[in-house]
């Protein structure tokens, strides 16, 4: 039977075996193996996977970053009216999760779409949001948790629990766009200095 972790949703299997003394975890193939003692109840079990999660998840980052590859929403363009169409066509999809969160979220008084390096996003003191053309190339539902994470800075200018609460209430796939800029970032991020320097 296939369980997943409490707040990652990372997939595990439990096993008992009477070799073991005590418990462990394998990953194998991209899998977690949860082994306890017979002793031991399957509890036991689920609790030492949730706290491993961190590890859990660093694995499974390392095991996609060898093969991190993906299909961009749209091509990466190769002239300078291409880039500057992606902009306007960016800032027209953020502009649409800005108005889909702005009741409960607010607004920023400024948008820009900006060449970034390293970030995805930011939320200056002054409001302004500036958003990485790159996210672009992202799928959707990367997109719009980079706006409500900039959103709920509006909030809380800072990481605390609370912040992170406000992001989970507004995109329930908050989780599973961080782990794809964990696993996929950085691949984005090279596609564009690689277009540049064809030009
Ligand atoms: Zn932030």
């Amino acid at each position: 039977m296939i369980h997943t972790t409490p707040e990652s949703q990372i997939p595990y299997s439990i096993r008992v075996s009477s070799r073991c003394k005590y418990g462990r975890i394998t990953f194998k193939n991209g899998l977690f193996e949860v082994v306890i003692p017979p002793h031991l109840k399957e509890d036991y079990g689920h609790k030492f996977m949730a706290e491993k999660q961190a590890w859990a998840q660093t694995q499974l980052n390392l095991l996609q970053q060898k093969t991190a590859s993906f299909e961009p929403r749209t091509a990466i363009p190769t002239t300078t009216e291409g880039w500057l169409e992606a902009k306007c066509q960016l800032k027209k999809i953020v502009k649409r999760y800005i108005a889909k969160h702005h009741n409960t979220l607010g607004a920023p008084k400024q948008l820009k779409i900006k060449n970034m390096t390293s970030r995805w996003g930011s939320l200056s003191s002054k409001q302004n949001m500036n958003i990485n053309l790159m996210l672009y190339f992202a799928p959707e539902f990367v997109i719009e948790y980079v706006v409500v994470h900039e959103l709920c800075h509006l909030t809380h200018m800072n990481h605390s629990n609370r912040f992170w609460q406000l992001v989970a209430q507004n995109d329930p796939h908050y989780a599973k766009a961080e782990r794809w800029l964990k696993t996929f970032g950085n691949t984005l991020l090279s596609m564009h200095h690689k277009a540049s320097l064809k030009n």
